[in-house]
């Protein structure tokens, strides 16, 4: 792939430098909105780029973890404020490198900016206990070491957001990080650390390194410099990434996929149920692990709840992210495309009846880019793949149960267990729900995305492993306890 001038090219970042890969290879980053548009290109790294980076930060950890919390959160305060004056420069190369619209990318980019704040903030917070012993003389209390070098392997779906909330505690804490972020976003991951760089965090604290997710990502599950890896990204990779981990007794955090149920009781209201349906299920073009992806309604509501989910859908303007009328943009990559149109392919020959979409979008010049229009399916039973398997794009399930046994039965039947939402006004409904779920991310009368960044986040079952990311969770995974017994 030869370079063209005119498109800028972005470097790893190692041991504080702007550096090339040493294979000088290059990818090209491409619009989804428009394939001919080439974002920039990015590093094709290899091992040797990646050794290079995590004997930097081993090296860097050793005086990092040596420098107080609080000190180390100041840091990430004035990230933070570099970001924030660079949100809407960064949203719109997100939005040009993976096409969610410009609003999501500013309010993605915002986020980046509270987590860092908030994890900045942790920096002062307590991190041990002080137990009774039962040694009078004795002093007995718990405190916390960092892991060393953390890896961190991040998805595409939220190129800032996730980072960040990886990045930060691991830092604050006292890790240094190895950032190997998805190929797909790597020009903004490179903006994201541009904004560590200049808030001059000590060289070898963060590093980045782009490249294959089977050269570079694998490289950090095998790296022993590594200690701790950090995963957001399909569950194949993440057992990998576990089991790779598990061999060499490095610590691991995996985030994975989901097949999110929304339960529309009888009694719900239905404006609010269908609204949180499409914005769960349809925002970021169905791209996020929370997304709404089945949707179980009650008999008594059903008739009423398509008629109105399928008119506020046909109604979607559909285009560029970056054109304010829009309100989904295209998938993110031409495969992410081949997937929504292979399971509603999928849906229609195993029994599903298509009731809206589903088709790929090639008028006014969208052929060149990766738009499909949201497809609705009903008839949908547990067995189909629709039903069981995370498509990650704009594909809705309807299932109709008399019950709300039923319901929550159905919701439960799948491997995944993230996240999960009822709609309804009864606290008895409320409260089967919450007992018997089987997601980590438990919303009543709210969208099955969204949860705050200073919560818990994570899921049951195959969704999740481990600790939780995000909040005060996230001591759990980015640190060890010690306990102290004293005696003077
Ligand atoms: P992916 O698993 O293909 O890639 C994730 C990361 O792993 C990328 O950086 C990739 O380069 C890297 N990778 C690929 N092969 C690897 C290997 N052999 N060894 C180590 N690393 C490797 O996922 P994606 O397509 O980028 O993202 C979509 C997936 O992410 C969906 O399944 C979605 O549910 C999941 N996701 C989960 C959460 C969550 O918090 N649970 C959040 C966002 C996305």
């Amino acid at each position: 792939m030869t370079v063209k001038t005119e498109v800028k090219t972005y470097l790893n970042f190692v041991n504080g430098a702007w550096v090339p890969a040493l294979n000088r290879q290059v990818d090209p980053s491409i619009n989804p909105a428009n394939k001919q548009e080439i974002v920039g290109y990015v590093q094709k790294s290899g091992r040797e780029d990646l050794d290079q980076a995590a004997a930097a930060a081993k090296r860097a950890q050793q005086e990092w973890r040596r420098m107080s919390a609080p000190a180390r959160g100041e840091y990430l305060y004035k990230v933070a404020n570099i970001l924030e004056k660079r949100l809407d420069e960064i949203a719109e190369t997100m939005t040009r490198e993976m096409g969610k619209t410009f609003a999501e990318a500013k309010g993605e980019t915002a986020r980046g900016v509270a987590i860092l704040r908030y994890y900045a903030g942790e920096g002062m917070r307590k991190v041990g206990d002080v137990i009774p012993s039962t040694d009078s003389e004795g002093f007995m209390f718990t405190t916390r070491a960092p892991l060393g070098v953390v890896g961190v392997i991040t998805p595409w779906n939220f190129p800032v957001a996730i980072p960040i909330w990886k990045m930060a505690p691991a830092l604050v804490y006292g890790n240094a990080v190895v950032f190997k972020p998805a190929q797909e976003t790597a020009v903004t991951a490179a903006k994201v650390i541009e904004c560590f760089a200049e808030a001059g965090l000590p060289p070898g604290v963060v590093n980045l390194v782009t490249g294959p997710g089977s050269v570079i990502g694998q490289g950090i599950i095998e790296h022993p410099d590594i200690s701790g890896i950090t995963f957001t990204g399909s569950d194949e990779v993440g057992k990998r990434v576990g089991l790779g981990a598990l061999v060499r007794g490095a610590k691991y955090q995996l985030e994975m996929g989901g097949k999110n149920p929304v339960i529309v009781a009888d009694d719900a209201d239905l404006d609010l149920a269908v609204e949180a349906t499409i914005s769960g299920g349809l925002r970021s073009t169905g791209q996020k692990c929370t997304a709404t992806s089945r949707v179980i309604v009650q008999n008594g509501i059903y008739d009423a709840f398509k008629e109105k989910l399928l008119a506020r859908v046909s109604a979607l303007q559909i285009g560029d992210g970056m054109r304010e009328t829009t309100w989904m943009g295209p998938c993110a990559s031409e495969s992410q495309l081949n997937t929504v149109l292979s399971y509603v392919e999928k849906g229609i020959v195993e029994g599903a009846t298509l009731v809206y979409g589903g088709r790929r979008l090639v008028e006014n010049g969208m052929d060149q880019g990766f738009f499909v229009e949201p497809a609705i399916f009903e008839n949908v039973t547990t067995g189909m793949s629709i039903a069981q398997e995370e498509i990650f794009g704009p594909v809705l399930a309807l299932i109709r149960v008399d019950t709300l046994e039923q319901a929550i039965e159905l919701a439960n039947d799948v491997k995944f267990g993230l996240s999960a939402s009822i709609f309804t006004q009864n606290i008895g409904n409320i409260l089967s729900f919450i007992n018997e779920i089987e997601a980590g991310l438990v919303r009543i009368n709210a969208e099955s995305a969204g949860v705050e960044l200073q919560a818990p986040f994570g899921g049951m079952k195959q969704s999740s492993s481990h600790s939780r990311e995000q909040g005060q969770a996230a001591i759990e995974f980015f640190t060890s306890i010690k306990t102290v017994f004293v005696k003077p």
